[in-house]
C-alpha cells in the first residue's frame, strides 16, 4: 500500500486560484500513475477575499489543516484594497512563516540553454543555484514594531544562535542532497556583511562551525555586495547561498530576475516540521481574472514539494517525479512555443500548464 500525503491547499487571492487549478490538477495526475505515493489534498481558506467576506483572514480550520499536512501548497494571498483598520495588508502567508517557524527560504535561480534571460550567458553556461534565505528573524525581526519619532526611526537586526544553527545544518544537507543528485558542485556560500557588522561575524562564525563537519563539501564567504555583482557577472559558478532574511529579499528578486521574470520563480519556506510551497510573486490583482497568469512558478514549487516530501520520506518515486515535474516546466519554458505574456508569449494559463502536463504524461 502507497503512503498518503496530506497536502494543505491555500487557494488565495487574485490569479491564485487560477494557478492553483491546474498545478493541483497536474499533481493528481501524478499521484494516481504513481505506485510509490499518493495525494490527498484539503483545502484551506484563507486570505483577504476570504476576510472581505467573513471578517476573518485566517480561520482556526485551516491553520488547523496546515498544522496537520505533511507539506502545504500556497499561491499567493493579498489584495492591496483589502486592509486591516490599521492599514497593513492581510499575509495568512506570513502568519504561517511565523506560527510553524520556517526558518529556511528556498529560492532556486535555473536558467536553461535557451531559456530567454537578460543575460548574455556565454554559449554552453547553465544558471542553476539556490539562495536560501533565513526568514524568521534578520532585519525582519521588528517587522511592524519599529520605532518611529519625529526626527529619528530605528528597527532592530537580530540573528540567534539557535536560529542560526538550524539554518546552516539545513543548507549544508541541501547542498549535500544536490551533490548526490549530480545538481551542484556541493560548495556553499555564506552572503554577510562581516566586514561592518558584528551581527554577521557571529553569523559568520556559526556558518564556519557546521562547514567543519561537512569535509565533503567546500564553503566560503562572499559580501552581500560583491554576491549582487556576480549574481550578473557569473552566477553559473554559484551552487548554495546562504544569508540573513533582508539581505535574502533582495537577491531572491535579482534571481528572478535572471530567471526572466517573477513568474518562472518558485520558493519553499522550510523548518524543522513543516514546509510551504508557494511562488515567489503575489496575487498580481492587475491581470487576475484574464486566464493570462503564468503557472509555471506555481508548478515549479509543486515540483520542490514533491522533492522535500521524498527526500524527508525516503521515497523514490515522489523524488522521481519531482525532478520529472522541475524537467517538463523547463523544457517547455527553453523550447518557447508555449510562454504566457509575461514571457513574452501569447499562450493563456491553462495553454501553458497543458504543456507541461503532456510533457509529464510522456517522460
Ligand atoms: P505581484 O507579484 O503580485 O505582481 C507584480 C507584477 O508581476 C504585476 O505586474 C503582475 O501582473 C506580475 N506577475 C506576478 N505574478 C505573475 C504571474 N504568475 N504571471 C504573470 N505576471 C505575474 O506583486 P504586487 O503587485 O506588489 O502585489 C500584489 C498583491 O500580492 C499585494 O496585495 C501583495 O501584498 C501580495 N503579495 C503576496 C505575496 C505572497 O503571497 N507570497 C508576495 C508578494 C506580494
Amino acid at each position: 500500500m502507497a503512503d498518503t500525503f496530506e497536502i494543505a491547499v491555500f487557494a488565495g487571492d487574485g490569479i491564485g486560484p487560477e494557478i492553483t487549478g491546474p498545478s493541483v490538477e497536474i499533481l493528481r495526475e501524478m499521484s494516481d500513475r504513481a505506485s510509490g505515493y499518493t495525494l490527498a489534498f484539503n483545502d484551506a481558506p484563507a486570505g483577504a477575499a476570504h476576510y472581505a467576506q467573513t471578517g476573518e483572514s485566517f480561520p482556526t480550520q485551516s491553520m488547523e489543516i496546515a498544522k496537520k499536512a505533511d507539506a502545504i501548497l500556497l499561491s499567493a494571498m493579498g489584495l492591496p484594497e483589502v486592509r486591516y483598520p490599521d492599514g497593513t495588508e492581510i499575509s495568512p502567508q506570513i502568519d504561517l512563516r511565523k506560527a510553524l517557524t520556517l526558518f529556511a527560504g528556498v529560492r532556486p535561480v535555473t536558467v536553461r540553454s535557451g531559456q530567454r534571460t537578460p543575460l548574455n550567458l556565454p554559449e554552453g553556461k547553465e544558471i542553476d543555484f539556490v539562495l536560501i534565505r533565513e526568514s524568521t528573524e534578520g532585519l525582519f525581526h521588528t517587522q511592524g514594531k519599529g520605532e518611529v519619532s519625529e526626527n529619528e526611526a530605528r528597527e532592530t537586526l537580530l540573528i540567534t544562535r539557535d536560529i542560526s544553527e538550524k539554518l546552516f545544518q539545513f543548507t549544508f544537507q541541501l547542498a549535500s542532497n544536490r551533490k548526490a543528485a549530480g545538481r551542484g558542485s556541493g560548495r556553499v556560500t555564506c552572503v554577510d556583511k562581516a566586514n561592518v557588522f558584528r551581527a554577521f561575524a557571529f553569523f559568520r562564525d556559526m556558518f564556519d562551525a557546521e562547514a567543519g563537519q561537512h569535509p565533503n563539501l567546500s564553503a566560503d564567504h562572499a559580501y552581500v555586495d560583491a554576491t549582487a555583482l556576480w549574481m550578473v557577472q557569473k552566477p553559473w559558478d554559484f551552487d548554495v547561498l546562504v544569508t540573513e532574511n533582508m539581505f535574502g529579499d533582495i537577491l531572491s528578486d535579482l534571481g528572478a530576475g535572471l530567471m526572466g521574470g517573477l513568474g518562472l520563480a518558485p520558493s519553499a519556506d522550510i523548518g524543522l516540521e513543516h514546509a510551504v510551497f508557494q511562488p515567489c510573486h503575489g496575487s498580481a490583482p492587475d491581470i487576475a481574472g484574464q486566464g493570462v497568469a503564468n503557472p509555471m512558478a506555481m508548478i515549479l514549487s509543486a515540483a520542490m514539494m514533491l522533492d522535500w516530501l521524498g527526500i524527508k520520506h525516503d521515497n523514490p518515486s515522489m523524488i522521481a517525479d519531482g525532478a520529472k515535474l522541475r524537467e517538463a516546466v523547463e523544457q517547455v519554458v527553453a523550447e518557447g512555443l508555449v510562454l504566457t505574456r509575461d514571457l513574452g508569449g501569447t499562450a493563456g494559463t491553462l495553454e501553458a500548464a497543458a504543456a507541461v502536463r503532456e510533457r509529464v504524461s510522456h517522460a
